[in-house]
């Protein structure tokens, strides 16, 4: 949201229905330039099939985590990842990929590289050691999230992370793929009218159209 917008809240009925799963198929969001909450679809889903959005966090939690998260719901969660034992290593994977590229992206990094004392390397975060494994990285991540039909806003921020970790490798045309692939999914998780996003220097578009 721009610095001149004002920040508020508000109440929507509609939207306030859908229920919450761990694996969501929709993606909801308040788009600032249209001055609507929108729900789109991030996968197929089939006649009957109930709409479910997520009300966690984010899709790189544990089962036990969630499950903390949804307690301030007031429910506890039985969607297949919660239920389902074949799941959770690959969403405790997610989590550990998500804290180290955290980690690698974060600004104290360039700091802890200086000490090299053994108690700095002992308290050190697990994290990549170059951008080439950051990259290995985010790619793993991206192929857990559609592995499991996440194919929502966190797929799309990973693919800008492997954009950005491309473009540090010097290729140029691997970074435009990413982002045109993180461009895909912002359209269909938060629609096509989102003029306020080059504004504000963000999106999709804005980073493919950035020199
Ligand atoms: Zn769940």
């Amino acid at each position: 949201m721009g610095a001149v917008e004002l920040y508020g809240c508000g109440v929507f009925p509609l939207y306030s229905r859908i229920n919450h799963s761990c694996v969501p198929n929709v993606h909801n969001a308040y788009n600032p330039g249209i001055q609507r909450l929108t729900v789109y679809s991030i996968r197929d889903i089939g006649a009957g099939e109930q709409i479910t959005t997520s009300y966690i966090s984010s899709a790189y939690r544990t089962r036990e985590q969630r499950r903390e998260e949804t307690e301030n719901w007031g429910f506890v969660c039985s969607c297949l990842a919660c239920t389902d034992t074949l799941i959770e290593p690959l969403r405790k994977r997610m989590f550990q990929l998500d804290q180290r590229l955290a980690a690698y992206d974060s600004p104290l990094r360039g700091l802890m590289s200086l000490d090299t004392s053994p108690l700095a390397r002992m308290l050190a975060p697990d994290m990549p050691a170059s951008v080439d494994e950051a990259l290995k990285d985010a790619d793993q991540l991206v192929e857990l999230l559609k592995k499991q039909g996440l194919e929502g806003m966190e797929l799309c921020k990973t693919y800008r992370e492997c954009s950005k970790y491309s473009l540090e490798l010097g290729s140029i045309p691997k970074a435009l793929d990413y982002a045109r692939k993180e461009l895909d999914i912002e359209r269909y998780c938060i629609g096509t009218e989102t003029a306020h996003l080059p504004k504000d220097m963000e999106g999709a578009e804005y980073w493919i159209r950035t020199p």
